[in-house]
């Protein structure tokens, strides 16, 4: 694998290894080595206090799940002792799933006729997807001032905590949601 290879949501990161398996693939990467500032005391720092192996749900490649086995770096400061993580751009703080794979997950939830459609899609179980179905909607969905010219109404099928049925209303040119009602 050629680290040069443009694969989404990780561009910025350093591959090392990528592992072929018959269900799955799992990629192995790493952040480059770069002057971190300390979050206590502001002072710039290079220095490498430790690693640790995270496992991160990625994207489906070639109709396999992957796995990001991200080695995590830590540094430490040597003017006050504070060890921190490394900034990255593949995951969040206490997230099992890749940044790249939120961003997908969350457009294809609202287009996917169902959420157990996704949660297949994606490899994870249908109470995860709602859960960041909600969490898109309540940011995506904010006051509608104006009506556009398409109104689509569908149904969805997924058991919420609002009920086990939803209806999303959406802009049927641009398919962007306008709300999601009980
Ligand atoms: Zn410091």
């Amino acid at each position: 694998m050629n680290n040069t290879i443009k694969i989404p949501g990780l561009e910025d990161v350093i591959i090392t290894k990528v592992e072929e398996f018959e269900d799955r693939i799992a990629i192995f990467v790493e952040m480059e080595v770069q002057t971190h500032i300390c979050p206590k005391c502001g002072k710039k720092t290079r220095k490498i206090h430790d690693y640790r192996v995270q496992k991160i749900k990625h994207l489906k490649w070639f109709e396999r799940l992957s796995y990001i086995f991200y080695r995590k770096r830590r540094y430490r400061c040597d003017t006050c002792g504070k060890r921190f993580y490394e900034k990255n751009s593949i995951v969040d703080r206490y997230q099992r799933f890749s940044k790249e794979w939120n961003r997908a997950v969350n457009i294809r939830s609202v287009r996917a006729k169902t959420f157990k459609e996704i949660s297949q899609q994606f490899g994870a179980s249908p109470s995860t997807i709602i859960r960041r179905f909600d969490e898109l909607a309540e940011k995506e969905l904010k006051d509608v001032k104006e009506l556009p010219r398409v109104i689509s109404i569908d149904e969805y099928k997924g058991d919420t905590k609002e009920g086990k049925y939803q209806v999303i209303i959406a802009n049927g040119e641009t398919k962007e949601p306008i709300d999601i009602l009980p």
